[in-house]
């Protein structure tokens, strides 16, 4: 069986990736959200806060469950007998890291297949940064997150703002 893996730091999740993680459980019948632990990057939730935001965001998908993974995303993949790589592409500026990202992990493994959701309109301008600026500043992000992690979004920036 086919599945879908829909790889992110997703830090946090938000609109637009909810939008490519539901035409995903509607094109395989199952997906997995793997929640990357980088590194390399600083995260403002931990991998513990991002995964139960995604849970709750996706537990309306009777086919999607979330993963947490420390490493490489091509080993991950090779846990599945069918592994589909899912991401969603926004504008020209994502594609030569994706191409790169997709080539590199078909040479690692050839059983790992890459496919690419152009982003809906709606959100092409929407990115986890984003969302991070605009809450650091105590601003609104409703229009661009998920209302159950609504709360959660705004107590972070409202405790690192009273730090
Ligand atoms: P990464 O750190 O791996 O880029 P992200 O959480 O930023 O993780 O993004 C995960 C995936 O979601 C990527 O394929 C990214 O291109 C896609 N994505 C991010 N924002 C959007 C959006 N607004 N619309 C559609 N896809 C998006």
């Amino acid at each position: 069986m086919q599945t879908a893996i829909c790889p992110g730091s997703f830090d946090p999740i938000s609109l637009g990736h909810l939008d490519v993680i539901r035409r995903a459980s509607r094109l395989f019948s199952r997906v997995v959200v793997c929640v990357v632990v980088n590194r390399n990057k600083h995260s403002a939730f931990t991998p513990e806060e991002r995964v139960d935001h995604v849970r709750r965001v996706t537990a309306c998908f009777g086919n999607v469950s979330v993963e947490t993974w420390d490493g490489l995303l091509v080993d991950y993949a090779a846990r599945f007998e069918e592994p589909v790589v899912v991401r969603g592409l926004r504008a020209l500026s994502d594609f030569e890291y994706e191409f790169m990202m997709a080539l590199t992990n078909k040479k690692m493994n050839p059983r790992v297949e890459t496919i690419f959701l152009a982003a809906d309109e709606k959100y092409t301008y929407l990115s986890s940064s984003t969302v991070k600026e605009i809450a650091g500043y105590g601003a609104d992000v409703s229009q661009f997150v998920p209302p159950e992690i609504l709360g959660d979004i705004q107590r972070k920036f409202q405790n690192r703002r009273n730090l």
